[in-house]
């Protein structure tokens, strides 16, 4: 029929492509931040409920809420902002998940917990730590997590791997309201990602996919240091 295009179905859901969402919930007054760090909100501008003619909300956050990405701007001054990074090392990359759930609060990890992956690491690689800490989420406990050792992160860099994430607050050890910073230093001074606050890791230890796959895409925020993700992992070998 001429001027009405055919309309396709959409295709079936594929249920062999089953993803496992890596983010943690927005939620108000749930999403613990670092010291200083604006608070995650949504709240109502126009209200469907109060006569508006839509929903539309107001959203407060920091370029660190929640499950989120440091750019190497985060901490030098001539490292690259978000809209800068090569997507292509954050979509659809191989993911390293290495189980570390037997670590303790404040616990180091070290090389010799990462070495058994060093025949997957390698440049576009993704490494995972899994600690297990996100349970922990919205408790004082989530910042007594483990930590990665400068030292293992230096040899991770010098594999090629350049994004590392982890279900923690930080790669480095929290002491007080702060981290030493140690670990961010050395993967964002090689132009490399860092990726906080991830969730259900474990979910993908478990799953014992054999290729798995993240997309962890940022917002295109000009200049900016960091961005909240939407961190999701899937089997590639189907
Ligand atoms: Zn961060």
């Amino acid at each position: 029929m001429p001027g009405t295009p055919a309309r396709q179905a959409p295709p079936p859901p594929d249920s062999e492509r089953a993803a496992i969402d890596l983010t943690h919930p927005l939620v108000n007054d749930k999403v613990p931040a670092c010291h200083g760090h604006p608070c995650y909100s949504a709240r109502l501008t126009f209200n469907l409920a109060a006569g508006d003619f839509a929903n539309v909300h107001t959203l407060t956050l920091g370029s660190h809420t929640g499950t989120h990405i440091d750019a190497p701007y985060h901490f030098f001054l001539q490292g690259r902002t978000v809209d800068q990074l090569d997507l292509a090392l954050l979509c659809a990359a191989p993911a390293i998940v290495v189980d570390l759930r037997h670590k303790r609060a404040h616990e180091r990890i070290d090389w010799a917990d990462l070495s058994r992956h060093v025949p997957a690491m390698r440049p576009g690689a993704v490494l995972l730590l899994c600690t297990g800490w996100s349970r922990h989420w919205s408790t004082p406990q989530y910042r007594d997590h483990p930590f990665l050792d400068a030292d293992a992160a230096r040899r991770v860099m010098d594999m090629g791997v350049r994004v590392v994430g982890m279900d923690t607050l930080s790669p480095d050890e929290m002491t007080g309201d702060e981290d030493t910073g140690e670990v961010h230093r050395v993967v964002l001074g090689e132009g490399g990602v860092i990726v906080e606050n991830l969730t259900r890791l474990g979910e993908l230890v478990d799953a014992g996919f054999q290729q798995p796959l993240v997309s962890l895409l940022p917002l295109n925020l000009a200049g900016c240091d960091g961005s909240p993700v939407r961190a999701v992992a899937w089997e590639g070998s189907r």
